[in-house]
């Protein structure tokens, strides 16, 4: 496998020395044929998500395909845009001459996928890497096999394979792949593995974008319009089946409206999934045993206020709400990433920052008020990798708002713009005429000169 590897990666790079993706004409070729690959095998990529993650073709088209389809039109429109060189100003001193930035691709550049949005994950960060003009090495997550089957069979047929190489497999493949050298690392999952991947690039001293995860809070406060809270978290919640790294992970509510709120999630959730979620067309299932697993023992953490069932079989959790949860135990100390979701009390906005505060900084944070003061309040007092207010998920629609973590929840960021500037180095550039060379600058340093 080494052998074969190297003989790879080596023909991404001599593709890369050639010059060939420096083209923008290139890149715009790459990415038509993406979106071609996207319209021509939407039916074979939304029925491998529903195999790996029972997700229905609805909720595949929404998160994944049309998300993607969507980020390749935004780059394609404005990448003649964001790869001109921009003009900065000369300062008097370095006079006459010009300034300037210039965006130039990083080489051949590694993107490792996680399971759970098997498409979006690994393909949106390829957007952006091919649009700024590198070779990419991608590998799906073994997870979801489905998919990563069909991303390795389908991908060599559109986009060149002398630009970008597919490499499917485990922790074993990963760990080899993370032995070579590359010249941008972009990781998706979880923080333990985080970690191996940023220690394994500091051996080549390659820099690294982790997209984490971590619990993120949703602050439900009492002059909230509760139902449409409830409604919008039990979607961002139950969506994926919980398995959502910008998830509700838990909700903090004002005490006065806990029970009007419980309530009103409970309606939502019926609403969408009907009496009997496991017979829902739109409700997923957990990836695998071992996540299954580990997320049942969580409904011993809380009162069960509606929900609970599961069957292993089938790798279904009901959507399920916990309430009398002790900050203590284990549902409020991992994230959760699943469809179980504890609600606790607090008194005020304050109490919900302080709790906020006093653990690691979450990937989101979402705001319920109708007060514009206490949501200011809610992003100037806490850290957060991203805050959507009066909503759930929905930040991610909008290519110009960056996507990334802060702290444990990730360092970097992309989409839109930010992921093409993630996958280019911004080259300084200053070029100074011949004519006009006074000698004030040179030695001897007379006094004369010093005085200047
Ligand atoms: P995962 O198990 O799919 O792992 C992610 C990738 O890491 C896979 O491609 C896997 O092969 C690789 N990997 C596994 N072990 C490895 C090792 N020892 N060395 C190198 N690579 C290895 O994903 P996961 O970790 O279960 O994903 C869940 C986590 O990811 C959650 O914490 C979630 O919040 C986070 N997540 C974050 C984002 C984001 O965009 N910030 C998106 C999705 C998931």
């Amino acid at each position: 496998m080494k052998q074969q590897l190297e003989q790879r990666l080596q023909r991404l790079r001599t593709t890369y020395n050639s010059g060939l993706t420096r083209s923008v004409a290139w890149r715009k070729e790459q990415l038509q044929k993406l979106q071609q690959m996207l319209d021509e095998h939407e039916k074979e990529l939304l029925n491998a998500l529903q195999e790996d993650l029972g997700k229905s073709s609805a909720e595949g088209w929404l998160t994944e395909l049309g998300f993607l389809i969507s980020d390749i039109k935004h780059t394609l429109h404005h990448l003649n845009q964001w790869v001109k060189p921009k003009r900065v100003r000369q300062p008097l001193l370095a006079w006459p001459g010009k300034s300037y930035l210039h965006p130039e691709p990083l080489g051949v550049v590694l993107i490792i996928g996680a399971w759970n949005y098997p498409l979006q994950l690994l393909l949106s960060p390829l957007v952006a890497a091919l649009a700024a003009g590198n070779c990419v090495v991608v590998k799906p997550s073994e997870l979801s096999p489905k998919t990563a089957e069909l991303i390795e069979r389908l991908l060599p047929d559109y986009l060149a394979p002398e630009a970008v190489h597919v490499v499917t497999g485990g922790a074993d493949v990963a760990s080899e792949l993370l032995t070579h050298r590359f010249d941008h690392i972009m990781y998706t999952g979880g923080g333990r593995v985080g970690k191996i991947v940023m220690h394994a690039a500091a051996e080549h001293l390659t820099p690294v974008t982790l997209e984490l995860g971590g619990k993120s809070p949703a602050v439900v406060l009492a002059d909230a319009n509760i139902s449409v809270a409830a409604r919008r978290i039990a979607w961002g919640k139950w969506i994926n089946a919980g398995q959502t790294c910008i998830a509700p992970d838990y909700v903090l509510v004002d005490e006065a409206k806990h029970d009007e709120f419980i309530a009103a999630l409970k309606q939502s959730c019926e609403a969408f999934f009907g009496d009997d979620p496991q017979h829902s067309a739109d409700y997923g299932r957990i990836v695998n045993r071992q996540h299954f697993d580990r997320l049942k023992t969580y409904l011993n953490d809380g009162q069960i206020v509606f929900g609970g069932e599961f069957d292993g079989d089938d790798r279904y959790i009901q959507p399920t709400v916990l309430s009398d949860v002790d900050p203590a135990s284990k549902v409020m100390q991992e994230e959760i990433f699943g469809p179980i979701l504890p609600v606790l009390k607090v008194k005020n906005l304050a109490e919900a920052i302080n709790f906020i505060q006093e653990r690691d900084k979450p990937l989101a944070l979402y705001g319920f008020s109708n007060s514009a003061r206490q949501l200011q309040q809610l992003t100037e007092q806490t850290h957060a990798g991203n805050q959507c207010n009066n909503d759930t998920l929905m930040f991610m629609l909008n290519p110009e708002l960056p996507f990334g973590g802060v702290g444990p929840s990730g360092m970097g960021r992309y989409h839109g713009k930010f992921g093409f500037d993630t996958f280019s180095h911004m080259k300084s550039v200053m070029t100074r005429p011949f004519a006009i060379d006074p000698n004030f600058r040179y030695p001897p340093y007379t006094s004369f000169k010093q005085k200047i």
